[in-house]
C-alpha cells in the first residue's frame, strides 16, 4: 500500500500543534543556544522527556554555558543530571566535552562529521543538534520515527540508521528538520509504541497499520465468541489490593483484552472487593496460596470457560496457588506464577520441580488443543533479557540451570511469542523498586507468553506494555487468533 505523505505529515502536524513539544526542541525555542541543545538532546537519550527537562534546567542553573560545565565536577554533574537514563556515564560525557570542544574553537560544529567526535554523540543526537540547533538539513530518526515510518509502510527497514538511510533517499527535503518533534509528539501522544489509539486517529483510515495492536474499546469490540481477534495481557500486579488503589479497574476498562491474566495477588477471595470480583463484561477466576499475602493467581474473562482447573494436582506446589488453566473451545489458558529460586537458591531445586511439572502438564493438554501460557516465569532466558547479565549469572533468575530449562523448553517447540516479533536489546518486564531501576531502565524480562509448538500460526503480535505502572513489573501482550 503506497501512501501520500504529504497528507500523512500536514495531518499528523496539524493533530501535534496541542501536544506537548519535545523537550529538546523546547530548549532550542526558549534558549536559542546550540550548547544547551547540545547538552539536553545528550541528557534525554533513553530519558522521559519530563525527567530530561527538570535535569537540564537543574545543570543549567549552575552551568549556563561551557565555562560553567568546565568548573563542575562529575560528581556535581552526576547530582544534577539525576535521575535521567544512564546518568553516570552522561556525567562522564559532559565533564569530558569542553576539552572535546576545544578543537572546534569551545563552540558546537555544524557538521555530522565534527558531531560525531564529541563524547556521547551518536548520530541520533547530532542529527538532531543540526536540525534543531542549526536549521541544518539532517533527519533525526529516532525510535519514534523508525517505528512509525514502518506502520506507515513509508520505509521497511530493521534499524534507526537503515530509516534514515531511506529517508534521505524518499523523504521531501522540506520535512527534513520538523519531521522528528512531529513525529516524537505523534509518537508520545497518538501512535504510542503499545495500544496506539487509531479509533481517534486522524490517519486511520489511510494508514496500514503494520504490525499494529491498536488499544480497543469495550464500544468497538464485536461481542465475544464473534470475533477471531483475541488479546490476550498478563500481569504480575504484586499485590493486587496494592495495585486496585492505584487504578487497576481503569487499566482493565481501559485495555479491555478478551483475557487478563494476573500473578501474585497475595489475596484470599475473602480479602478482595466487590468491585475486583465483579469488572463489568468479565468473570474471574481466582486461586490463592494457603499462606496468607503470598504468591496467587487471578484470571479474568469476558468468555466463560468450558472448565477451570486450579493448580498441577501436585500438593507441594497447588497449596502455593501457581497454576490457574481455563479450557476454552479451541485452547488452553494457563496463567502460572513461578516460584523463585530465591537467594543463595534455596528454592532451585523446588523450582526445577516445578518447571518440569509444569512442561508436563502443558504437554499433556497440547495433545488435545492449543495452549497458551503466560506469567512471571522469574527466569530471563537470555543474556539479552536483563541489563547486567554478567554480574547476575550466579543469581535466582538467571543462574544456568534455570536458564536450561528455558532452552529445554524452547527446544521442545515452545514459542517466546514476544521474541517471534521484538529482537532489540533493552526490554524489559520487571524492574527492582530500589536504585530507580525503571526509570533507568535497569531491568529483568521475566514475564512472558509462550505458545505450543502447534500454535505459533495462531501467533499475531506479542509486545511489552511498558509505559503501564502500579506493579514493579510491567503487563504483557499477546494478540491470539
Ligand atoms: S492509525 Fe494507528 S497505527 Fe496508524 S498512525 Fe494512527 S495511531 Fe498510528
Amino acid at each position: 500500500m503506497k501512501i501520500n505523505i504529504d497528507k500523512f505529515i500536514t495531518t499528523i502536524a496539524h493533530e501535534v500543534k496541542n501536544y506537548a513539544v519535545p523537550v529538546v526542541d523546547l530548549i532550542a525555542v526558549q534558549s536559542e543556544d546550540p550548547f544547551k541543545v547540545l547538552v539536553a538532546t545528550i541528557l534525554s537519550a533513553r530519558t522521559k522527556d519530563e525527567t530530561t527537562a527538570k535535569a537540564s534546567a537543574r545543570l543549567f542553573a549552575e552551568a549556563p554555558d561551557l565555562e560553567g560545565l568546565k568548573k563542575l565536577s562529575e560528581n556535581t554533574i552526576q547530582k544534577l543530571i539525576y535521575p535521567v537514563g544512564f546518568y553516570k556515564a552522561k556525567a562522564g560525557y559532559l565533564t569530558k566535552l569542553p576539552e572535546a570542544l576545544e578543537p572546534f574553537n569551545s563552540i558546537v560544529p555544524q557538521d555530522l562529521e565534527s558531531l560525531l567526535k564529541l563524547p556521547g554523540v551518536g548520530r541520533k543526537t547530532a542529527n538532531l543538534v543540526l536540525a534543531v540547533a542549526f536549521k541544518k538539513e539532517a533527519i533525526c530518526v529516532d525510535t519514534h520515527v523508525h517505528r512509525i515510518m514502518n506502520i506507515w509502510g513509508y520505509v521497511q527497514t530493521k534499524t534507526p540508521l537503515e530509516t534514515e538511510m531511506v529517508l534521505r533517499e524518499k523523504l521531501p527535503k522540506k520535512y527534513w528538520l520538523e519531521i522528528n518533534s512531529i513525529i516524537v509528539a505523534f509518537g508520545q501522544g497518538l501512535c504510542r509504541p503499545v495500544a496506539p489509539h487509531c479509533d481517534v486517529c486522524p490517519i486511520s483510515k489511510l494508514c496500514p497499520q503494520t504490525g499494529v495492536i491498536p488499544r480497543r474499546r469495550p464500544k468497538d469490540q464485536k461481542a465475544q465468541g464473534k470475533t477471531d481477534r483475541k488479546t490476550f495481557i498478563s500481569w504480575n500486579v504484586n499485590g493486587i489490593r496494592a495495585v486496585e488503589k492505584k487504578g487497576f479497574i481503569e487499566i482493565v476498562k481501559k485495555l479491555s483484552p478478551d483475557i487478563f491474566a494476573l500473578q501474585e495477588t497475595k489475596a484470599q477471595p475473602g480479602q478482595l472487593s466487590e468491585e475486583l470480583k465483579n469488572i463489568n463484561g468479565y468473570e474471574s477466576y481466582w486461586h490463592s496460596a494457603a499462606r496468607k499475602g503470598y504468591s496467587g493467581l487471578a484470571v479474568y474473562t469476558r468468555q466463560k470457560p468450558l472448565k477451570v482447573i486450579e493448580g498441577l494436582s501436585l500438593e507441594e506446589m497447588d497449596q502455593e496457588g501457581r497454576v490457574l488453566t481455563l479450557e476454552f473451545d479451541d485452547f488452553y489458558f494457563i496463567n502460572t506464577y513461578f516460584p523463585n529460586a530465591q537467594h543463595g537458591l534455596a528454592r532451585l531445586d523446588y523450582k526445577l520441580r516445578f518447571n518440569q511439572a509444569l512442561h508436563t502438564h502443558a504437554e499433556f493438554l497440547a495433545r488435545k488443543k492449543s495452549v497458551v501460557i503466560c506469567g512471571d516465569f522469574n527466569v530471563a532466558h537470555k543474556p539479552i533479557d536483563l541489563k547486567n547479565p554478567k554480574t547476575n549469572q550466579k543469581n535466582p533468575g538467571f543462574t544456568p540451570e534455570e536458564r536450561a530449562w528455558m532452552d529445554q523448553f524452547i527446544a521442545a517447540g515452545y514459542i517466546d511469542t514476544f521474541r517471534k516479533f521484538h529482537q532489540e536489546p533493552e526490554q524489559y518486564t520487571w524492574w527492582s523498586y530500589k536504585f530507580n531501576a525503571r526509570e533507568r531502565n535497569i531491568g529483568w524480562r521475566i514475564d512472558y507468553f509462550m505458545v505450543d509448538p502447534k500454535s505459533n500460526k495462531r501467533v499475531l503480535e506479542a509486545d511489552i506494555m511498558s509505559d503501564i505502572k502500579g506493579s514493579d513489573h510491567c503487563p504483557v501482550i499477546l494478540e491470539f487468533k
